[in-house]
């Protein structure tokens, strides 16, 4: 089924205890389209770019098979950019830089054959912006969200308003924890839930990720990698292969979203392997199938004690 995604397509700067690379390719978007790519079809890209994007980016979406239909780019300014430092323990970064640039202005416009878009990605922006991609869909199955500190800090109330319109939020723990002004994750889950999103992901790194529905709660380890080299877009590539595998399946319980939590975990092991998406391109349906496998058998716990 169809799948959209809304969010930034950037020039990042990354820096690692492993190295850094210099505004490259990156944005939520991005991230979320090609992972998304390997579940389902068609995916559908809205976001907007600078004069200084080059079309060998765009073509590079474009052949793996993204629809680039609606990425814009606005001649009046540049991409937006962002600069991150990742220190030893890679949970920890600093933001460097955010230079909203020609995101400042955007105004979403779907083209009308994404309109009917069955699966929705909201990733990471204005959370204004994201209500207005809702406004202009047509009653999708499924909407998935994407937020961080800086929103629910500086924009709560519309924060609110868009929780209250999606099925899914998928979030890290630090994030979990300041949105429900709750320490401890479980009763943080309970308070996010009654905001608005039936389903709640709580991603906490290299420690996985939590699941919360009504009738589940469930735990995905993180893939344990000898070689990380950049874990940005960890996140994003989490939410491409979470809402790919429903978007695939159309099916929405609990045991699909368990399901999407173990997709979204195999994706995101493989993109910090290497800086920016490059991971991602070149990755085979193989690869992904092998990890996946791998992830089952590092989780399978004994069954039956005590019986
Ligand atoms: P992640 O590592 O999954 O949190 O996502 C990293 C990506 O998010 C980078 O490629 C950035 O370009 C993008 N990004 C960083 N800050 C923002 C922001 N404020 N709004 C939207 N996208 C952002």
């Amino acid at each position: 089924m169809s799948l959209l995604a809304v969010g930034t397509v950037a020039f990042d700067t990354i820096e690692t205890p492993f190295g850094r690379a210099e505004r490259i390719l990156g944005g939520s978007a991005t991230y979320i389209t090609l992972a998304a790519r390997f579940l389902t079809e068609p995916v559908r890209l809205d976001a907007v770019v600078g004069r200084d994007f080059p079309d060998e980016h765009i073509a590079l979406l474009r052949e793996r098979g993204v629809d680039t239909r609606g990425l814009v780019r606005d001649p009046n300014g540049e991409t937006f950019f962002w600069a991150g430092r990742y220190h030893y323990d890679l949970n920890q970064r600093d933001t460097l830089a955010t230079h909203l640039n020609v995101l400042a202005t955007f105004e979403p416009n779907l083209p009308a054959d994404f309109r009917d878009s069955r699966v929705v990605c909201l990733g990471n922006l204005d959370p204004t912006v994201q209500a207005r991609v809702l406004d202009q869909t047509e009653a999708p199955d499924l909407v998935v969200m994407d937020t961080m500190n800086y929103w629910i800090e500086q924009t709560p109330e519309a924060l609110r308003d868009v929780l209250g319109r999606v099925d899914v939020l998928i979030i890290n723990d630090a994030e979990a924890r300041e949105l429900a002004g709750q320490p401890n994750l479980v009763r943080a889950a309970r308070a996010i839930r009654a905001m608005g999103p039936e389903t709640l992901v709580i991603k906490k790194g290299e420690h996985g990720a939590l699941l919360f529905t009504d009738d589940v709660v469930f735990s995905a380890p993180a893939y344990p990698l000898e070689d990380i080299h950049d874990p940005t877009g960890a996140g994003d590539t989490f939410l491409g292969g979470f809402a790919g595998h429903l978007a695939r399946t159309g099916t929405y319980d609990g045991e699909a979203m368990k399901e999407a939590v173990v997709l979204g975990s195999a994706l995101a092991s493989f993109v910090v392997e290497a800086f920016g998406p490059e991971r991602l391109l070149d990755l085979t349906p193989e690869a992904l199938a092998s990890r996946v496998a791998a992830f089952h058998r590092l989780s399978a716990m004994p069954a039956g004690l005590l019986a």
